[in-house]
Order: C-alpha cells, then structure tokens, then sequence
C-alpha cells in the first residue's frame, strides 16, 4: 500500500503517471497535481484506473504542505520543472515525506545547474529520517545506474567513460526540443564541460564535435560534447575516472535554427520590455514552440542512449558499450509519449519503486549510483527499457582522444 503524488503533467509528467498506473500493487493510489489542473485531468482521463488530481504552485511552499498533508503522500515524484526542487524539496522536508527527481535544481534568473543547492540538503533530509533521490530520469538517471552496474560486474577500475544520447526520431517540424524547450535551449547553448585527469575542463558551446556509428541500424550521428549534470555526481560516487565526457546528436536543421535563435536574442533570459511589460525572450520563444508533449503522434525513429567504458579487470584491458534503445512509435502506442519523456519517466517510476520497496533505502540526499544497480536494472528490462551490453575489440576511434 503506497500513495504517490506526482507533481507537473508535462512530457514527462504523462509517463510516469501512466507507468505508476500500470504498477498498481505498489503505486495503490496514485495524485497527479500540477500548475494546470486540466492538464492533470486530460492525462487521469487517458488511464484505466482512478487517480486524483489537483492544481498546486510548486514555487510556493505554504501551497505544496497543504496539498501534502490532505494527501498525505509516501513519497513526491518530481516531474516539474528543475526550478521547483528546492521548494517541493522543502515542502517534503515540513511533512515528513520522500522526495524523487530527473534533474537538478537551477535558478531562473542564471543558466546554471548543479547539485551543491541540493546536496546542502543532506543533513536534514537525514536527521528528518527521509530519504531524496537525485536524478533519477535516464540522463541523468539510467546512464548513472549503467555506469554503476558497469563498475560492479565488469571493471575494477574505469578509466574513461562516454556518454552517448543520440536521439535519431524526427517529429516533422522545422524546429522542437523533445523536452521543455526552456531547460533544453539554456542547457544546449552552456559551455561544454567535460572531466579530466583531476579536472573540469571547458569548450565553447556545440565547439566538439565527432561522428559517431550508433548500433542496430541507426547508423552515423554526428554527436557534440556537451556539459550533463550527471558527470558531477559520477565524478564523486565513481573515483578515479580519468576522462568524463558527455555527447548528444543534434542534426543539422535544429542546429541551424537555433544558432539563428541565438544570433536573434530570442534565447536571452535576462527580462526586456515590450510594449510596457517585462518579458523573457527565452520564455516567449517556449511559447511559440510545440509542446514537446504534443509531439509524440508525430514522432517517428529511435532514440540510443548509452555508455562506453574503458579500463581494467584483473589486470586486462575492457572495452564496452551499454545502451538502451527506444521507439518513438512504440512508445506513444503505450502511453501516448514520445521516447524521450518516456526514457525519463519509466525510470523514474522504477525509481519509486524501488523507494517504496526497500530495494533502495536511505536517510539523506542521494543520486541513483550509490546503490545496488543490479534490481534496478531488472526492472529496466520489464518496464519498456531493455537494455544491450557488448564487449568492444578496442575503444572506438572516434572516442580515443
Ligand atoms: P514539460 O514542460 O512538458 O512539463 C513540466 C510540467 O511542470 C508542466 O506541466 C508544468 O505545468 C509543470 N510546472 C511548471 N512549473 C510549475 C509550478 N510552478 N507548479 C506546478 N507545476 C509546474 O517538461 P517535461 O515533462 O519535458 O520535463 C519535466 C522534467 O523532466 C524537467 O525537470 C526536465 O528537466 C526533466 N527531464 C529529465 C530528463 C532526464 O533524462 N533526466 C530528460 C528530460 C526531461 P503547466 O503545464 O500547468 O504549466
């Protein structure tokens, strides 16, 4: 017996809320609540079971405790916006109650996600008994847990680990983002960043970039080194790493209209007037844009997401490749999503799971590589996300310097 609430019925909001649905000898009563109720009740509508649903302003603390204590939740699946954490985190930590997310906090008003802001909430989420789980999507999320189960069966030491999210599905339109557009354009046009020998290491924005030979079909993408929030905590709960990096495939027409969009200061976010009234370019770009939730009937093709790990194994040299792949098809077919809120919300109700379960206890804050990879990735295999692990002959040479 376990209540869940899920908070914001985005892309993401729907899978999860679809996933849980479907899990009921554990998620028995399921509340999704969000800025829009009738969002909440078009996704409840979809379901073959009852859940409720309620509007709630996750900026607002004294609004999230009054919708915890009437629903009196085991645990809150974040599925809001980043910018919400700290305050949903709050609100858990007034009630008494567990807390799990896909990313991590960022402030509004500065492009900047990392986890210090949630990790300073350590000591009381521990002295309060509760437990918070970090990242727990698919990047981050899954390539965390890939890394982990790579590190526990096949390496005494990893010594360089890429991660590689290709999404190779096309949606018909000129230009869209599969997730929030607002997150995704501030986090596409950061810097790179990537880990080296002790170090971080910074790029100019989209500055890398290689062509990489994806498995099963999907063939040559060409792929950028980005910054990704899961390198920092990777860097800490797997030491001795000497080379971190994170890609991702963009084609060319995306890449076009955003340098435009940029070149424009249609992705500012500092506000500006207009017509009397303050404005955020970056928000009324999100405005114009598709709503990555509209786009799954569109979507054709497959997403790849994965992790290639070089090091050692009693003494011998390992190369290997972990990966998932996903239908954009198959997926809306299952819960009306494309696969890239999908891949972020079935791992995320695994997440809850295992919570809910025992399988992963704790007091305090956490991210998805501290515990046991091995029930998680089970449930990967049964839940929509199967996952292939191959041994390589050598590092791929596009990925040796
Ligand atoms: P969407 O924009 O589709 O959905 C976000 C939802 O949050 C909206 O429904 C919105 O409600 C709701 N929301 C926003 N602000 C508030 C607020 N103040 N109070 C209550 N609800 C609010 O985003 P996605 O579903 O694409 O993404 C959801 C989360 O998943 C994001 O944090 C994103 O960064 C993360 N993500 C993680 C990934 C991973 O692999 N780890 C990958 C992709 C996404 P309304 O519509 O009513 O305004």
């Amino acid at each position: 017996m376990s209540k869940v609430l899920i908070i914001g019925a985005g892309g993401v909001g729907r899978v999860v809320t679809h996933k849980c649905a479907m899990t009921p000898d554990i998620f028995t009563d399921i509340c999704l609540a969000s800025r829009t109720k009738s969002k909440c009740d078009a996704i409840a509508a979809e379901l073959n079971r009852k859940i409720s649903t309620s509007a709630v302003d996750a900026d607002n603390v004294p609004e999230l405790v009054s919708l915890l204590k009437d629903y009196q939740p085991d645990l809150v699946i974040n599925v809001a916006l980043p910018y919400q954490d700290l305050t949903i985190m709050d609100a858990c930590l007034e009630v008494g109650v567990n807390y799990l997310d896909t990313a991590n906090y960022e402030p509004k008003d500065e492009a900047k996600f990392e986890y210090s802001w949630q990790w300073a909430y350590q000591e009381r989420f521990k002295e309060a008994g509760l437990m918070a789980l970090l990242g727990c999507g698919f990047d981050p999320g899954v390539t965390n847990i890939f890394t982990a189960y790579a590190n526990k069966h096949h390496f005494d030491q990893i010594e360089t680990l890429d991660i590689l999210d290709c999404n190779a599905g096309d949606h018909g339109q000129h230009f869209a983002t599969n997730f929030n557009p607002e997150i995704n354009i501030r986090e596409v046009t950061a810097n790179g960043r990537f880990w080296e020998n002790g170090e971080w290491k910074e790029t100019a924005p989209l500055d890398v970039h290689r062509s990489f030979d994806f498995p099963e079909g999907i063939g040559p993408k060409d792929m950028y080194l980005m910054y990704h929030e899961e390198m920092e905590s990777l860097v800490k709960n797997i030491p001795g790493v000497k080379r971190m990096r994170f890609w991702m495939t963009f084609g060319q027409q995306y890449l076009t209209h955003l340098r435009v969009l940029e070149n424009i200061g249609m992705t500012r976010i500092d506000p500006i007037v207009y017509n009397g009234q303050e404005i955020i370019p970056l928000q009324f770009l999100k405005a114009v844009l598709p709503d990555p939730g509209s786009l799954g009937k569109s979507t054709q093709g497959r997403t790849c997401i994965g992790c290639i790990v070089d090091g050692h194994k009693n003494g011998e040299r390992k190369h290997y490749y972990i990966y998932n792949i996903c239908d954009h098809e198959q997926c809306f077919e299952e819960v009306n999503s494309q696969a890239v809120s999908y891949t972020t919300g079935v791992p995320a109700m695994i997440g809850a799971k295992m919570m809910l379960t025992g399988k992963w206890k704790g007091e305090g804050v956490f991210n998805v590589e501290e515990f046991d990879p091995d029930p998680f990735m089970e449930e990967l295999n049964t839940n929509g996300l199967p996952w292939n692990e191959v041994f390589l002959d050598k590092k791929p040479d596009v990925l040796v310097d």
